[in-house]
């Protein structure tokens, strides 16, 4: 990724950063005997992974009070299991105890379960699963009544509750609508159980070759910043995290009092505007496919609105890194950074739009003007299917790797986990093939080459938080972190890029704990 040496033999790495790059012959000369040599047997490094914008969920281990059941598509594709899974948890805990799940696929199950499904699991437990895109929620009966949510209830703005034939509630929530349900879970974790359980999310990040990782959090967790110091203070964190900024709790935060550091910084501002592509609830300026009369939910505020947050973030010195799918959202956010006064001299923008999902050839022109970084999804191979409600018509112009590139609009790589896997290998597998798990290809016009997905998870995912002159590639002076390889990545079918294992994952020129496949390196005496 370094492009004045785009490969390189071996490094060496003096106080947690590359000190040489070049040929074994010329790193001899850098062997003292201090030095501990660790031949890789020729195995396949790359700079350390980075991912723009993900989710650092905090993990609970099954059995505990905030665990959620698992419900994607590689462990439940059938209603009938769905209902099981969540019965054998509801069954392991006390009446009125809620039950989680995250994950369940629409296009797998074939349909949205609904209150009547969940009341089958139980009527004892309120119960409340999260669909794949993170943006649609279904609650049982007993769920809707302790939020307070009845048939009466009206949609809030950005957000709406389905109801069935007779205008009854069927339980399930797109967007804002689910919020009193959040509510209602009063769920508290202790401090230690929330470091614990986010430190084993970045534990699973780092494993799959991660070695900085970009929290995209949209909403105020109290705990958020604390959590996050308190692992680094304790040197527990197994990557560097970036932290964004939630909106709601920009004007309260003062960069300036967070101690920052190579472990841990603070990134853009996080704003939503607009909804989700997998959850098509993303507002469209052409409908969904079979569907005339919906065009997805319409952001809950106005131009105007927008336009001063924007403003506000910008006059601060910082970035936004604006949340928005579809065409007619993304249209609004490139509307509010047109707006801005003109960059004073010497400072540079980098505003975001996370996901930009549904494109036109106009609007990228546009996001190319405005200097904008896109966090495009990568996420074909888990939300292809989803793609289907947007039409063949649009798949050209949805995700648009090529495009951007080709334009000379930066591309930082991201999962948005727990969206899609954060396993950079698979999101390279998604970006070259265009692939989804049901084997159709979705858009094949916007695959990239390997060095491109590569570079987006790297230098591009760097550079979208400022900070390509200390990682994103192995360059003299950079922090030393790096991935090792079980095999050759140019070697490999794109469609297999998924299989390639993680032999290990440095950070600062230390080999991440815990990480990853069982081979011994061979230190050796120089
Ligand atoms: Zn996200």
């Amino acid at each position: 990724m370094n492009a004045a040496r785009p490969s390189a033999e071996g490094f060496s790495v003096t106080d947690s950063r590359f000190s040489f790059v070049g040929t074994n012959r010329e790193l001899d000369a850098h062997i003292g005997p201090d030095t501990q040599v660790i031949d890789l047997a020729r195995a396949v490094v790359l700079p350390g992974l980075i991912d723009a914008h993900l989710h650092g969920v905090p993990k609970y281990p099954e059995g505990h009070r905030m665990h959620q059941v698992d419900l994607s598509a590689s462990t439940t594709d059938q209603m009938a299991t769905l209902v099981a899974r969540l019965a054998k948890q509801a069954q392991a805990r006390p009446e009125g105890d809620w039950i989680l799940g995250f994950g369940y696929e629409d296009t797998v199950l074939g349909g949205h379960p609904d209150r009547s499904v969940l009341d089958r699991v139980s009527t004892e437990h309120p119960i409340y699963i999260v669909h794949s895109s993170g943006h649609r929620a279904v609650a049982n009966t007993l769920a809707l009544e302790l939020s307070g949510v009845s048939d009466e209830v009206r949609d809030p703005p950005g957000g709406a509750f389905l109801r069935d034939a007779d205008s009854k509630l069927n339980g399930i929530l797109l967007e804002s609508a689910s919020e009193p349900l959040r509510a209602a879970q009063k769920s508290t974790p202790s401090f230690e159980e929330l470091m614990t359980g986010v430190e084993s999310t970045l534990r699973q990040f780092s494993v799959n070759g991660l070695t900085t990782v970009v929290d995209a959090t949209p909403y105020r967790r109290a705990w958020l910043f604390p959590v996050y110091r308190a692992l680094r203070d304790a040197g527990r964190l197994p990557v560097r995290v970036v932290v964004m900024v939630p909106f709601d709790m920009f004007e309260e935060f003062e960069p300036t009092n967070f101690k920052q550091d190579d472990w841990l910084s603070i990134g853009p501002v996080k704003v939503f505007h607009g909804n989700s592509l997998s959850g098509r609830t993303a507002w469209l300026s052409e409908p969904y496919l079979g569907r005339p009369e919906d065009f997805g939910i319409p952001p809950a505020r106005s131009q105007k609105e927008l336009n001063a947050i924007v403003r506000l973030i910008d006059e601060k010195g910082m970035q936004a890194a604006i949340h928005s799918n579809g065409d007619r959202e993304i249209d609004m956010v490139l509307s509010a950074f047109e707006k801005l006064p003109k960059t004073p001299s010497g400072r540079e923008r980098r505003h975001r739009i996370e996901h930009a999902s549904v494109m036109t050839r106009p609007l990228l022109e546009r996001a190319k003007k405005a200097g904008l970084v896109l966090a495009l999804h990568s996420y074909v191979f888990e939300h292809g299917d989803k793609m289907e409600d947007y039409g063949a018509s649009r798949w050209d112009w949805m995700h648009a790797h090529r495009a951007a590139l080709d334009m000379g609009i930066p591309v930082a790589g991201n999962s948005d986990y727990p969206i899609s896997s954060a396993k950079p290998m698979l999101r390279f597998q998604s970006l070259l093939t265009r692939r989804a798990r049901n084997g159709k290809v979705y858009g094949a016009k916007q695959r990239i080459s390997l060095t491109e997905a590569v570079e987006t998870f790297t230098i591009g995912a760097a550079y979208s938080v400022f900070q390509e002159k200390i990682k994103g590639s192995i360059t003299i002076g950079k922090l030393a972190d790096f991935v090792v390889l079980d095999r050759d990545l140019d070697a490999t079918p794109a469609g297999n890029l998924s299989e390639i294992g993680i032999v290990s994952t440095w950070v600062g020129g230390q080999r991440s704990p815990g990480c990853c496949m069982n081979v011994p390196l061979t230190p050796q005496k120089p």
